[in-house]
């Protein structure tokens, strides 16, 4: 791109920019540019880094979109239509991940590369071509904290497209480098833990990346971020039938965490992904549920989008891709 604008203003990149953050889906919608200039953009430069391979729409208003890097990579996201209006777009940080967690679809995935900042823009202005959006988690493919300069890149630019910071949320295993570097970046970001298990020998065997950085020393820096920054952290936690749903279970979550504003519990009904676990009857949620309020501990319990065409929680992982 830059080398197609060499010669022109300087603000003509800003112009292409703005262009693309407002949803148009071609050079030749940006008529503030000169004819000749959008020709030999369109004839230079692919508009987007990502091809569209495959998408699914699912009855309840999610679509999921699998993409394609330049270099064949497969990239999914996923756009989330709520009742009340709001629109909210899950992109994939990494094709495939490094990390194991055993539940997770992308998990079993053969791991490609990060993704860079305009491969994750990409997504949004896919979505964003289609319908204003307004909320965006990255709790796609990958662990985004293992690409932190890329997602902060990416992260930056998302206000340009409608997304504010507040609105923004980074899911993460607990990568605890990168748990520091959303504290100090200077952007309200969001910040989501995915806990998934009140015990360090219950989450490493669930999610092997414990064994690096335990529960205690990633909840310490949590709380170093509701310090910072004043707003609550998100747990995640993942309701496994007969692995992390039960009652004491609850209350050594409940004891984890502790009462207050400082974390906010957020009980994942578990999409199958043909990896040998079951998710937790509705019964075992309500319980759970339960167990924290009366302990203090603000819990809401997701709901469910787009599971009938694979599209939710834990169920990113290109068909086709799937490690043998
Ligand atoms: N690597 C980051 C972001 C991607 S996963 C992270 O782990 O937070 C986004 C969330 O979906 C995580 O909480 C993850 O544990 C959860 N998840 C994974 N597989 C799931 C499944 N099959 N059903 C429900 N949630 C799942």
């Amino acid at each position: 791109m830059q080398q197609e604008l060499d010669g022109q203003p300087s603000y003509r990149a800003r112009q292409v920019w703005e262009w693309a953050a407002r949803g148009a889906a071609s050079y030749d919608e940006m008529t503030n540019l000169p004819r000749a200039l959008r020709d030999r953009l369109a004839e230079r430069v692919p508009f987007s880094t990502l091809t569209v391979v495959d998408e699914a729409h699912a009855r309840d208003g999610t679509v999921k979109t699998l993409f394609h890097t330049a270099d064949g990579r497969p990239v999914e996201a996923v756009l989330m239509r709520y009742r009340d209006g709001r629109r909210s777009v899950c992109v994939s940080s990494q094709s495939g991940c490094p990390l194991t967690c055993t539940f997770c679809a992308t998990g079993t995935m053969r791991f490609g590369r990060n993704l860079t900042a305009s491969e994750i823009l990409d997504q949004v202005l896919h979505f964003r071509r289609i319908e204003p959006v307004d909320h965006l988690v990255f709790m796609g493919m990958g662990e985004p904290l293992m690409n932190v300069d890329n997602v902060l890149a990416a992260a930056a630019r998302l206000p340009d497209i409608g997304i504010t910071h507040r609105r923004t949320t980074v899911s993460t295993v607990g990568w605890l480098p990168g748990i520091e570097r959303i504290t100090t970046c200077g952007m309200p970001l969001r910040l989501a833990f995915s806990l998934h298990a009140p015990d360090d020998a219950l989450r490493s065997r669930i999610m092997p990346v414990n064994d690096r950085y335990p529960l205690a020393d990633v909840l310490a820096a949590c709380r170093r971020h509701h310090e910072a920054t004043n707003r609550p952290v998100f747990i995640e936690y993942v309701m496994l039938a007969g692995v992390n749903d039960r009652y004491e279970q609850a209350l050594q979550l409940a004891r984890l965490l502790g009462p207050g504003f400082t974390f906010k519990v957020n009980l994942i009904p578990y999409n199958p992904t043909g990896t040998g676990y079951e998710g937790s009857s509705r019964e075992a949620i309500d319980a759970f549920r339960a167990v924290l309020e009366e302990h203090g501990v603000p819990v809401t319990v997701r709901l469910t989008r787009g599971r009938d065409i694979a599209a939710a929680c834990g169920q990113l992982a290109a068909a086709g891709a799937r490690r043998a």
